[in-house]
């Protein structure tokens, strides 16, 4: 069978699984030689969106109206969330000490599961140390072993690659975003196994598209699945919580995943889903049995944030409305930014040389974002990718917008 699941991905010229780890070596090599930055964001320098960027391999540093970070709603320093921090660090000290199974987790572990349930709309949730534990530990769980199937979009994020590998399931991607590939797919292969689960991610880290949910929930009507979504990207940033629950498809979703290091500034993972299940992964999940919990202090800041969520809807219309501005702003300027709607804008610079080149002359200017350049993406997609944050003023926005505008006009991305 893996013979045959491989062929059929390589006939359809379908990445493989392998290419995909191929991949994040090279990325690896490329960070290493690029060398990695760190901005230390200290509040004298300005507002919680700029900050000292240093490179560890390069001598400089710059003050930097800074893009990369996924603090969508910048609540990493707001005061409620560093009191309950600060509050929680005094009552239960630094560390869990051991794994939520060996008895990690506190009375506020439990009660930010059973909050997180409900923001998430499910019967339960479970909670890991990071996001990325959450889909390797969840994913190789629910999905062990040659009897089980697993359909993913290729573009899905490293942490569920991991997950499929280490299921020890058969496996293939599906074309990005593509319902028509997943339903051909499920139509091939579905019926020869005795589990089926398919990934998706409601919003897509590199381009900031939303996922055909519709569609995809709608193939559950015709073939036997279950399907989990990895909400990441959406998490907290409408008043429904979740794009499952804004578009009412909650209930046809068995597995509701989100990090809570985006939208929620701190650290950890949830999986939302039946009591059964999460039962099945307590028992089954290899990164919530042998792992250290989120320490007290992140899960009270964790609830902290989704209080300033519920009694501040206007930060979720403040953040949309500068979302809006500069999506509108950048088209307007002649830029490529895809056809995506949420806080991840990516901006298409398709030519590797003049991505090098102007990233460099970005960050002389102040302005520091990551660069999605080859081997990651094709010479043809690499970009920039911003993401924009409710703690971005618009004098930065603006700022940056005319940073992007003279070297566009410089390096011929965009017409003089
Ligand atoms: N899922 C997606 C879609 C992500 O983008 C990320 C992190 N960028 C994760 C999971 C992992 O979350 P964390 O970094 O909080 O562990």
């Amino acid at each position: 069978q893996i013979g045959l699941v491989r062929k059929d991905c390589q006939e359809q010229g379908i990445v493989r699984i392998g290419a995909v780890a191929d991949s994040y070596h090279a990325v690896k090599s490329h960070q290493s030689s690029s060398g990695v930055w760190c901005y230390d964001n200290f509040t004298e320098v300005g507002s919680n969106s700029t900050g000292l960027v240093k490179s560890d391999t390069h001598d400089r540093e710059k003050n930097c109206i800074v893009w990369p970070i996924n603090h969508y709603l910048g609540l990493n320093r707001h005061p409620k969330v560093i009191e309950a921090s600060i509050e929680a660090l005094k009552q239960f000290g630094t560390g869990c000490g051991t794994s939520a199974m060996s008895g990690g987790h506190s009375s506020l572990h439990k009660l930010a599961e059973k909050r997180l349930a409900a923001w998430l709309g499910k019967e339960a949730a479970i909670l890991f140390p990071t996001g990325y534990s959450a889909n390797v530990g969840a994913i190789s769980a629910l999905a062990k072993g040659p009897s089980c199937f697993i359909l993913f979009d290729r573009e899905c994020h490293a942490s569920i690659i991991d997950g499929v590998k280490l299921s020890g399931a058969k496996f293939l991607p599906f074309k990005h975003n593509d319902p028509i590939d997943l339903a051909r797919k499920l139509n091939k292969f579905a019926s020869q196994y005795e589990n089926v689960l398919v990934v998706v991610e409601s919003v897509y880290s590199m381009t900031g598209e939303e996922a055909c949910l519709r569609e995809i929930t709608e193939l559950k009507e015709r073939y036997d699945f279950l399907l989990f979504v990895d909400e990441a990207h959406s998490f907290g940033l409408h008043t429904e919580r979740t794009l499952c629950t804004k578009f009412g498809l909650t209930d046809k979703v068995d597995f509701v995943m989100t990090t809570l290091s985006k939208s929620t500034a701190s650290i950890g993972g949830v999986i939302a889903t039946t009591n059964a299940f999460k039962t099945l992964l307590q028992v089954e999940a290899n990164a919530y049995l042998f792992q250290a919990a989120i320490p007290p202090s992140d899960v009270a800041a964790i609830m902290a944030a989704m209080d300033v969520i519920e009694d501040t809807p206007e930060l979720l219309s403040s953040l949309w409305s500068k979302v809006s501005y500069m999506r509108t702003k950048l088209t307007e300027l002649g830029f490529d930014i895809g056809s995506g709607t949420s806080p991840i804008i990516p901006v298409f610079i398709r030519d590797s040389d003049t991505l090098l080149r102007m990233g460099q002359d970005m960050y002389d200017d102040g302005v520091f974002t990551t660069s999605v350049a080859y081997p990651v993406v094709k010479h043809s997609e690499v970009r920039f990718r911003f993401i924009l944050n409710e703690s971005h003023s618009y004098e930065q926005i603006d700022r940056t917008l005319a940073v992007l505008e003279r070297l566009g006009k410089k390096y011929g991305v965009v017409a003089s």
